[in-house]
Parts: structure tokens; C-alpha cells; sequence
């Protein structure tokens, strides 16, 4: 990918760049706590996106995609917003930048990826964290890293039309090798858990399905959320998001909100838990408390939740049988992958009976991707 994206960037432009990278992300668990105000898990992965860029002395962006073969040209305000969408991404990147104030000059860049596109490792992220970490620092502009991954999210937010939390991009620019991090979504603090599964792999399968769903489902669970929310904030005001309550508090309003709400708060406050619970076993190297954990987590997005579908409960239910020790739905659901934690010495089977056994009943193959914890956003060489 290095040689690849050097080679263009020389012939494209008669001289060499500045190389930086960023990531992909999985989150192993904290799966609808974000609008929650409750915990994520999230680690940057080594599928990512690598971008060559310079300043080229004009007001002009000129960037070259390996991956669609297309070069973008736009300028730097508002009204030159390019037409092809991946380019939006740079073109927010830059525009998010200067209404922070940064400085953002004219550059020459290409860049190529190899983080699967709508498979739920966030690409986009690793696109906008890649230009926002490097325009950050080729400009000197000294903006603090978190305020990196904001620019990412207003970028998804205002030019790409996608109303996202802020865990992509977070993760995609604070990423460390052998690290997950615990995000609180409600504070912005985090903090670095050891990730070191020696004896395991991490795997995602891909179902390769998108139910049509998901969006009105989303709007549906976040309402239910509210409710319950708004209930038990009646006898513990202090309550401003669901993930402040105790289950005990949303037992108190069980005759209160109707039987679907407190499947819905039941899912959200247990998996706030969940996420505390994964952080203490990892903090013992305890992979099989994290994998039951897992489980748990899949259970209640399928039967509290009610977000996932018939090709992920599938999967999970193939993990277990393959004596997999953890495995759950990650992401929005109704599509999507599994995340699955799995001994080495029981992977080639379980890859082989999911690869049969999926394809017979669902007349497609899953995708697999074996992931490694790995750094985030970074300069190269
Ligand atoms: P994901 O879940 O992978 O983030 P999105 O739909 O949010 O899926 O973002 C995918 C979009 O990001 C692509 O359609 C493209 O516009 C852009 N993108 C991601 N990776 C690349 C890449 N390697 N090259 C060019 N554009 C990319
Ligand atoms: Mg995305």
C-alpha cells in the first residue's frame, strides 16, 4: 500500500510527501450506550487508511483516491464542496478545521485503504482522522486530540450526512497497540485497558446483510430510552441519562412504562455493567469472563433489545456450539458482523462451519476478518 500510494504520489505530482496513517475500529462491548451517556469499548485495528499529503502553495486541495482510481480538485470554502462523496470527507476534514480556527492552506495528497467499505469498521472514520490528524499537523495548528475526532464527527455530521456518536473517531485517533479504551460518553474521559488475548484471535464475521430497519428502528429504541429514562428521573432526579440508574430504579417504574420500554432501559442499564465488568477481567488477563460477557451482551441486543436478525442470531448460536468464548453482535444490528473471541487452537474450525454451515442456510458467504488491536492515528517513518 506504502509503495503503491508513494509511486502515484510521484507520478501525480513530481515530488514526495509526508506519509501518515490512521485506523479502523472495533468496539468489543458498550453496544447502544452511547446515546445513553453510558460506556463504550473501542480499539483501533490494523485494517486503516494511509494518506501521502504536501502543501502546494495555492488555495487549492488536489487528492487522489488509489481506491475509486479518481483525483478530487476543490477549494477550501464552503461553496466548494466536491461532488464525489468520498472527497466530502477530506473536504468537511479541512472545513471543520478552519471553523476551529486552524489554518488550512492548498495540499496535494492520495491516499488508498484497506478497511472494508459498510462493513461496520468505520472507513469513514479512518478517512476523516487520517487528514484531520494530518492537516493538524502539517499546518501546525495544535489542536488537542480529542478536538481532532469532533472535527471527524462534525464532518459526518455536516457533510456527509450521517448523525454519529463520537466513538469512530475517537478510536480511529486515540488507538493504542494492545490497548482498548473505555469511553464515557456523557463525560468524554477514557482510559486505556490492557488488550493482550495470547491464545486467542479477535474475528469478525460479516454477514454481509442490511435489514432496512435499522434507521426507524434507532429512533424507535432511543425514544424508549427516554421514556424510561423520564420515568425513574420522577423519584431520582439526579438521573439525566438512562445509564445513570440503577436496575433497582427501573424496577420501581415497571408499572409505570410499558412492558417494551423496560425491555429496552433492562438492555441498556446491564450492558453500562457489562462494560465495567469486561474492564475488571481484562485488568486479570481473565478472557473467558470477557467472552461470557460477550454473550450476554448478544443475548440482550437479541431478546431486550431487539436488534438483531436472523443471520446474526445464526452466528452467534454457531459460536457457541464451536465452544467459542465470546461472540455477540456488534454495531447498530439488524445487519452487520459478529465479534467473536476465539481460542487458536478451535479457529480453523469454527472459520470452517461458519463458511459452510452460513452458506448452506443464507445462500451467501459471511466475510471474516481477523483483527488485531493496533495504534491509531499517526505520522510514519
Ligand atoms: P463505514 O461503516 O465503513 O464507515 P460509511 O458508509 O460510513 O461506512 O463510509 C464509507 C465511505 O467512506 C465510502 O463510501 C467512501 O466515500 C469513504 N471511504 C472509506 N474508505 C475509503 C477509501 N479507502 N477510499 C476512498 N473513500 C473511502
Ligand atoms: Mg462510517
Amino acid at each position: 500500500m506504502k509503495t503503491k500510494i508513494q509511486e502515484k504520489f510521484r507520478s501525480l505530482f513530481g515530488e514526495d510527501g509526508q506519509l501518515y496513517m490512521s485506523s479502523g475500529r472495533i468496539n468489543l462491548i458498550g453496544e447502544h450506550t452511547d446515546y445513553n451517556g453510558g460506556y463504550v469499548f473501542p480499539g483501533a485495528i490494523n485494517f486503516g487508511i494511509m494518506a501521502e499529503i504536501k502543501p502546494n502553495g495555492t488555495n487549492k486541495v488536489k487528492v487522489f483516491s488509489i481506491d475509486f482510481n479518481e483525483m478530487a480538485e476543490f477549494g477550501l470554502n464552503e461553496e466548494d464542496k466536491p461532488k464525489q462523496a468520498w472527497a466530502c470527507y477530506v473536504f468537511g476534514v479541512c472545513r471543520e478545521t478552519i471553523k476551529r480556527g486552524g489554518k488550512v492552506e492548498g495540499f496535494n495528497a492520495v491516499f488508498a485503504g484497506d478497511v472494508p467499505l459498510g462493513a461496520g469498521l468505520s472507513s469513514s472514520a479512518a478517512l476523516e482522522s487520517v487528514f484531520a490528524f494530518a492537516i493538524n499537523d502539517l499546518f501546525g495548528n495544535n489542536i488537542e486530540k480529542f478536538e481532532l475526532a469532533r472535527i471527524g464527527q462534525s464532518t459526518e455530521h455536516n457533510y456527509c450526512g450521517v448523525k454519529c456518536g463520537i466513538m469512530d473517531q475517537f478510536a480511529s485517533i486515540f488507538g493504542k497497540k494492545g490497548a482498548l479504551m473505555r469511553l464515557n460518553c456523557k463525560t468524554s474521559e477514557y482510559k486505556y485497558f490492557p488488550f493482550h488475548p495470547d491464545g486467542y484471535k479477535l474475528v469478525l464475521i460479516d454477514s454481509c446483510v442490511k435489514h432496512e430497519l435499522a434507521s426507524s428502528a434507532y429512533n424507535k429504541r432511543r425514544e424508549s430510552c427516554e421514556r424510561a429514562a423520564a420515568a425513574i428521573r420522577e423519584n431520582h432526579p439526579d438521573v439525566e441519562f438512562l445509564s445513570d440508574a440503577k436496575r433497582l430504579w427501573l424496577e420501581e417504574v415497571r408499572d409505570k412504562i410499558s412492558q417494551e420500554d423496560f425491555l429496552r432501559a433492562e438492555y441498556v442499564i446491564g450492558e453500562v455493567q457489562r462494560v465495567l465488568d469486561v474492564c475488571d477481567a481484562l485488568e486479570r488477563d481473565d478472557y473467558e469472563t470477557v467472552g461470557e460477557l460477550m454473550y450476554q451482551t448478544h443475548f440482550g441486543l437479541s431478546r431486550l433489545y431487539e436488534v438483531s436478525c436472523e443471520e446474526l442470531d445464526f452466528l452467534n448460536k454457531l459460536a457457541r456450539k464451536c465452544d467459542v468464548t465470546g461472540s455477540r453482535v456488534m454495531g447498530g444490528g439488524f445487519g452487520g458482523c459478529t465479534i467473536n473471541l476465539v481460542k487458536d487452537e478451535l479457529y480453523d474450525d469454527f472459520i470452517k462451519a461458519v463458511k459452510e454451515k452460513f452458506t448452506a442456510k443464507f445462500g451467501h458467504a459471511p466475510k471474516i476478518y481477523d483483527v488485531v488491536i493496533s495504534d491509531g492515528a499517526r505520522k510514519l517513518q
